[in-house]
């Protein structure tokens, strides 16, 4: 689903996989959820329906966990540190930064070389959309009784950990930081294959329309093929991974 705003401003998006049966409530649900975002009303929404031609690629969903932080000065310092750790440069996360708190969000994220910090794809007004990805019943079912007692049972969560499962799976890819472009949802992630999925709590200040993705990739990394894979290869979560922890550290 696509939802614009005057002159085709990004109001909100979301994607799935489902089989019949579920297709018409999902349907629905994107057309609630298009038509009272926080963003505002939209002037259009767009809703696709395709049939998936390969079968998609089963993954487990990555491990949640949350890190301590007060504000997004902070954040960025932990993003900065959290990143390096994984094997992504300073100039890497400056280059994303500068992207995630731009006036104006992108439709989709940017890629970003870890080490030199260089934007690697070919649009860069609207970046790389990840698509086609969507979580079996019996996962959803589990993650939801997981992430509950943690007060993270919310679609955004749970969206947001299906696509950040698919782009940390993707060959070349070192890490993702996300700040969400909802005013009224104000932590960020990062994500990765060796960190799982670690939230940022007040990346952002409430009200700010700014947000963003950015996917750090190995130098030697193949772009047509991870833009390929991303947008195009289906993939479903059809595990949770054993640990969520609400641990929260710095
Ligand atoms: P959201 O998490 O939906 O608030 O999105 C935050 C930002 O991530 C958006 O402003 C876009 O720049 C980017 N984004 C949203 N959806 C996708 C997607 N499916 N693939 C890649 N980037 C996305």
């Amino acid at each position: 689903m696509r939802a614009a705003g005057k002159g085709g401003a990004h109001i909100s998006g979301a994607e799935g996989l489902y089989t019949g049966r579920e297709l018409l409530q999902a349907v629905n649900e994107c057309a609630e959820r298009a038509l009272a975002h926080t963003r505002g009303a939209p002037e259009s929404v767009v809703i696709t329906l395709e049939k998936l031609s390969t079968k998609p690629l089963l993954l487990k969903a990555l491990p949640v966990s949350t890190l301590k932080c007060g504000s997004p000065g902070e954040a960025d310092e932990i993003a900065g540190r959290v990143l390096l750790g994984l094997g992504v440069s300073g100039s890497a996360v400056s280059a994303a930064l500068k992207v995630l708190r731009a006036d104006e969000a992108m439709r989709g994220a940017a890629i970003i070389d870890a080490k030199t910090g260089k934007r690697l794809e070919p649009d860069r007004h609207r970046g790389v959309r990840t698509s086609r990805m969507g979580i079996s019943k019996g996962a959803r079912t589990a993650l939801s009784k997981r992430l509950a007692p943690l007060g993270l049972n919310t679609s955004t969560v749970r969206e947001a950990l299906v696509l950040a499962t698919k782009v940390a799976f993707a060959r070349g890819v070192v890490a993702e930081l996300c700040i969400s472009d909802d005013p009224g949802y104000t932590t960020g992630y990062i994500a990765s294959k060796s960190s799982g999925y670690q939230r940022i709590p007040r990346i952002k200040h409430r009200g700010s329309l700014h947000g963003g993705r950015a996917v750090f990739v190995k130098g030697s990394t193949n772009i047509p093929g991870l833009i390929d894979y991303l947008q195009e290869r289906p993939v479903m979560v059809t595990g949770v991974s054993g640990v969520i922890r609400k641990v929260v550290k710095s």
